[in-house]
């Protein structure tokens, strides 16, 4: 029998690259604003192929690109008949993508994330967004997810309901918040009294996503290792964000590059991020942190490339795939040192 979440997390960290909107964004399959993922209905190929780099890369959790393929969504580009071919797409070509590499114990997750439409007045909400996560949670069960992940939800609430979708068809559920300025849910709970709620009413494994680089994320987890007994879940985006503006939804054009005065509009996010990226390096240091606090499901979110889960892997103490092409700097022309290097060259390192 093969092991379940549970019982490898038990036993280690396992790494989960995200990301996948904002990898797409950036190669041109799907537009930042609307963020609908397309991409798995109009080019497969590219996501298989995003799912195999990450897999390279040392990722253990191959995640159905299933995130905000939900009705809100598709009513904004008015395809809502796409629904279910885009997530049954998307499961499929996820557990695919595992099927290529037989000899990794990689496990296929899917996930129901934030609708944008849940409002803590408007109980029609609670039952709209119920039907939503139930229809995703039914797919993502038909196609036999080894687990399901609720993210980047906000409202202690919405998750509430999440959750019960996930553990009503017997599921193995991680609860992930994405907590906005002010360090608490839309409601006002603290991360780790929301995560708290969420252990107390059956989730597997709680923590935060998006939103947070890993300093500002970091500072919460800590918390809510502290409060909970279940494993906790960790998944930053990897850029620099700060205690002024600690989530990237907002991040002010002229604070994030003050020496770039053409990024249009005033907030950064989401395409105008760059200049706050995190370099591999960081995301490996936030990977360290994180096996030190025994926080053992850890991964990227927005924003996310293979470098730089790869570097995760490495500080892991592992060799993916991609291993194989790791740096070699001492093999560069001006910066290296192998003996059949010129003089003439390596001595001009400082120089250029
Ligand atoms: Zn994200």
């Amino acid at each position: 029998m093969a092991k379940n979440l549970i019982e490898r997390l038990d036993s280690g960290i396992l790494l989960c690259a995200e990301g996948y909107l904002f990898a797409m964004e950036r190669r041109g399959y799907l537009s930042a604003g609307a963020f609908v993922p397309e991409v798995v209905l109009e080019h497969p190929e590219v996501v298989s192929q995003l799912h195999r780099e990450f897999i390279r890369a040392g990722s253990d959790i191959v995640q159905a690109f299933t995130y905000y393929g939900h009705r809100e969504k598709l009513r904004l580009i008015g395809k809502e008949e796409l629904l279910e071919p885009m997530q049954k797409n998307a499961l499929q070509i996820a557990k695919d993508a595992a099927k290529e590499f037989k000899d990794l114990d990689l496990m296929v997750c899917g996930d129901v994330a934030n609708t944008n439409i849940y409002d803590p007045n408007d109980k029609q909400t609670h039952v709209e967004c119920q039907r939503m996560f139930e229809e995703q949670v039914k797919w993502a069960k038909e196609a036999g997810v080894d687990f399901i992940i609720a993210e980047t939800i906000n409202w202690t609430g919405e998750m509430e309901i999440a959750l019960k979708a996930i553990k009503q068809e017997g599921i193995i559920a991680i609860t992930n918040f994405a907590i906005p300025k002010g360090d608490v849910t839309r409601e006002g709970h603290s991360p780790e009294d929301a995560c708290k709620m969420m252990e107390d009413q059956g989730a597997d494994v709680v923590g935060l996503n998006c939103y947070r680089g890993p300093e500002m994320m970091m500072k919460l987890l800590t918390k809510i290792r502290d409060k909970v007994s279940c494993h906790v879940s960790a998944l930053p985006v990897p850029y620099r964000t700060t205690e002024d503006y600690p989530g990237f939804l907002n991040q002010p054009a002229d604070v994030v590059d003050s020496q770039c005065s053409c990024i249009p509009g005033e907030n950064a996010f989401p395409v105008a991020l760059d200049n706050l990226y995190c370099n591999r390096f960081e995301m490996a240091e936030f990977a360290k942190q994180c096996e030190s606090q025994n926080i053992n499901f850890i991964g990227i979110c927005c924003g996310a490339e293979p470098h730089h889960v790869r570097e995760m892997a490495v500080a892991l103490g592992r060799k993916p795939i991609s291993y194989k092409y790791y740096p070699d700097i001492s093999r560069h022309w001006l910066h290296g040192k192998d003996d059949s290097f010129l003089d003439i060259n390596t001595s001009m390192s400082k120089k250029y």
